[in-house]
């Protein structure tokens, strides 16, 4: 069993960004500027926010963090959005999700510049990624199949169930890998909460990948031998900890890890190669202009 290891490969990756952006630089170009608007005081979007601040930091981009009060109105927060739409200085921009319950999420999506849109949000990026044309995809996603190929995970002609269809996990990774490329040419089964008899979906599974934000959900007898297995769940649980919490993923790794051939693990697995993910296509972005 290979623990894919997110943390190592998201490190050895952001030096190769860094790299790139010195390299950038001698040659007399701009330094990556992603903005990130986060309304509100969530603790976990303001956690969140912080990893990306001092990721760009660490590969030597530029990161603006714009905060905005939680009773902000909609259209306000349009207005906000528009102006770095319209800021040269500015390549990528993230919406730090969720919003609070007035504002209408999939409205502060769209109003974003494609070009911009480095968390792959936009339907036109969806739609493109879709279709296989170059877009940005979403983070977390592409963060798989990134670690999927630096590990060599073969995917080609294997059966991969996803559990969990949210626009951001579920829906772009099933896309993705039934896609005719490298990652992809699987055959995908999409399980969600109205699925009948989940066991027997994954027990056929050559790759699971679990996205469904319910602590140990998969557990040793529901996965077959040699499965390769991503874990996509982060949930905060209480513990004895200095925090008072820990991050729980969706798979019970003591049972499950003995069967499988790979494995990520929660920390350290898919988070970090998430932020990774938007880093590249900030670089992306800011090359594209
Ligand atoms: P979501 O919370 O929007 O939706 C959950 C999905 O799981 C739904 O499609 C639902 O149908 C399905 N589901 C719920 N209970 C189920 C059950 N018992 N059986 C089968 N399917 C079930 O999904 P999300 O936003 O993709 O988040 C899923 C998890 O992934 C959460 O823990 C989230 O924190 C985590 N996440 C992690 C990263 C990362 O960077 N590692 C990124 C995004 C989300």
């Amino acid at each position: 069993m290979v623990i894919l290891d997110g943390k190592a490969t998201a490190d050895s990756i952001k030096a190769e960004i860094a790299a790139e952006v010195e390299k950038i630089i001698e040659s007399g170009g701009k330094r990556p500027h992603l903005a990130a608007i986060l309304v509100g005081s969530d603790g976990a979007s303001m956690t969140y926010v912080g990893h990306k601040e001092s990721a760009c930091k660490r590969v030597g981009f530029d990161s603006t963090v714009i905060r905005l009060d939680e009773t902000i109105s909609q259209n306000d927060l349009l207005e906000e959005i528009e102006k770095i739409n319209n800021n040269s200085s500015v390549d990528g921009l993230i919406v730090q999700l969720p919003l609070p319950k007035h504002i209408d999420e999939q409205k502060v999506i769209e109003s974003i510049d494609p070009k911009k849109d480095v968390d792959g949000f936009h339907p036109v990026n969806v739609g493109k990624m879709v279709l296989g044309l170059p877009s940005f995809i979403s983070a977390t996603p592409a963060g798989i199949l990134e670690l999927l190929i630096r590990y060599g995970v073969e995917t080609s002609g294997k059966h991969c169930v996803i559990i969990g269809r949210s626009n951001i996990v579920g829906k772009p990774m099933a896309n993705l890998l039934s896609l005719k490329a490298n990652p992809g040419d699987c055959t995908v089964t999409m399980c969600h909460s109205r699925t009948k008899n989940l066991k027997e979906h994954t027990l056929n599974a050559d790759i699971i990948i679990a996205a469904l934000g319910v602590p140990g959900f998969l557990k040793g007898d529901m996965v077959k031998e040699g499965a390769v297995v991503i874990d996509v769940g982060i949930t905060r649980v209480e513990a004895d900890t200095k925090t008072g919490f820990r991050l729980a993923g969706d798979v019970l790794f003591d049972e499950v890890a003995p069967k499988c051939s790979y494995i990520t693990p929660v920390p350290g697995g898919v988070g970090p190669m998430t932020i990774i993910s938007l880093l590249k296509n900030t670089l992306k972005a800011s090359l594209l202009k």
